[in-house]
């Protein structure tokens, strides 16, 4: 069985072609600027080129179209007609409190999915046009919503609530949702599976650190607490995203700015703020931490870093994160009544030993050390075990695939109706 995913943003389209039977990807891709100039990059795995091209898409269906042409043409192609694609799972990126899991979609579903959107009123809209146009091109094949926020529907009413006035959370169904469900879901089942040897219900703490971040706390695999709430502002500090501050700052940020709209403070937050908000430099960790580790005893040449004050701010940038990572850490430590491990995902999770060290100098206290070596030679596309002998806890770096958990449970539901 081959089965698409396909994940929308509001100018962007990507897309993995899975065969099931191995759960090889057949192709994958990203139609980017859609209802702008339009950019398609497709990688097909079968040795035919690699496409990359300037190609006109006004909307998510055109961009769909593009796809489709692709998947099946001659010369870029991985299967031969449209009916090799048998089910479509779409990423959602807000299930509510309905959703507590993956689901077919059918009109009852999309009215749901439709009621989210005051929740996430950027991102529904552009899940909901991936949908309609996949429903419009490939009618007649299963299509299944699977939704970041599902995962996280475990936590409990005191750590999901705000305090704020209860009519919000009764009425407007305000509360801590989380985000990156499916990644904190996929990465934990791998570290239970792991640490198969370890008894009992296992205590553990997931990072995902990308540019997106989050960390869950997960016992004996369900999630009790995450960082990102209601929306994908809180939490982490994060790439452009400030994650938590005093609230407050959102009228003190409008004061300074000469009244300057809500919309806009919060366009601040969310994409001025983070580390590219500290550092001045770059919302992406490799060039922040090119900029940081530039070496300030050594005799510089002159214009190689513009100003010092840059090489300063990258390593405070790189330090607040890696602070509140370890602080939060900590917090679910407690959430947790203890911790068994400590999970490394995503971009900077997974390929940042700088990082990942930093968080656990901060862990000490807690007993839980990770080896240097180890940490030094984490593989790609494996598990890596960087826990140091005699750690109370043990320290891994998963690669996450919210891809495959996408297809895996489209796949599953698929099996259930056939
Ligand atoms: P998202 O899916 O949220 O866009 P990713 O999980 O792909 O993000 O992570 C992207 C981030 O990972 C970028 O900031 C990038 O710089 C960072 N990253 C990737 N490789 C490394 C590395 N070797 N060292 C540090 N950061 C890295």
């Amino acid at each position: 069985m081959n089965i698409l995913v396909i994940n929308t943003g509001s100018s962007s389209l990507k897309y993995q072609l899975f065969d099931m039977r191995s759960e090889k990807i057949l192709a994958k891709g990203n139609c980017e600027r859609i209802g702008i100039d339009g950019y398609v990059k497709h990688e097909p795995s079968n040795g035919k080129p690699i496409l990359k091209d300037e190609i006109s898409m006004p909307s998510h269906s055109e961009a769909l179209n593009i796809v489709i042409q692709t998947l099946t043409s001659e010369k870029y192609g991985v299967i031969n007609s449209l009916k090799e694609i048998h089910a479509i799972g779409h990423r959602v990126v807000h299930g509510g409190k309905k959703f507590s899991s993956s689901v077919l979609i059918d009109d009852e579903v999309m009215k749901g999915i439709v009621d989210c959107a005051k929740l996430a009123p950027l991102h529904i809209p552009a899940n909901l046009m991936g949908i309609y146009a996949c429903q419009k091109t490939i009618p007649d094949v299963p299509h299944v919503a699977v939704f970041d926020t599902a995962f996280h529907l475990s936590i409990p009413n005191y750590a999901h609530v705000y305090p704020i006035p209860y009519k919000y959370y009764e009425k407007y169904d305000i509360r801590r949702y989380g985000f990156h469900g499916t990644s904190h879901r996929y990465v934990s089942s791998k570290a239970i599976e792991f640490l198969k040897d370890k008894p009992g219900g296992l205590r553990i703490v997931t990072c995902h650190l990308g540019n997106g971040a989050s960390l869950a706390a997960i016992s004996d695999g369900k999630s009790v607490d995450t960082t990102m709430g209601a929306t994908p502002l809180e939490g982490l500090p994060m790439g452009t995203r400030s994650g938590t501050i005093d609230p407050a700052l959102v009228y003190v940020i409008s004061e300074i700015e000469g009244s300057l709209p809500l919309s806009e403070t919060l366009e601040i937050l969310n994409k001025k703020s983070g580390v590219l908000g500290i550092s001045g430099v770059s919302s992406d960790f490799r060039d922040i931490m090119n900029m940081a580790e530039f070496d300030l005893d050594e005799d510089r040449a002159v214009g190689e870093v513009e100003d010092i004050k840059d090489v300063e701010r990258a390593r405070l940038a790189l330090s607040a994160f890696k602070y509140q990572v370890a602080k939060f850490i900590g917090a679910y430590i407690v959430a947790l009544g203890g911790v068994d491990a400590i999970v490394f995902t995503a971009g900077v999770g997974e390929n940042s030993p700088p990082i990942r060290r930093g968080i656990c100098e901060w862990l000490c206290g807690f007993g839980i050390y990770l080896d240097e070596d180890k940490n030094g030679h984490a593989e790609n596309d494996k598990i890596t075990d960087i826990t140091k002998a005699g750690s109370s806890a043990s320290v891994l770096v998963i690669p996450t695939n919210e891809e495959l958990v996408i297809a895996r449970d489209t796949m599953e539901i698929v099996k259930n109706i056939s």
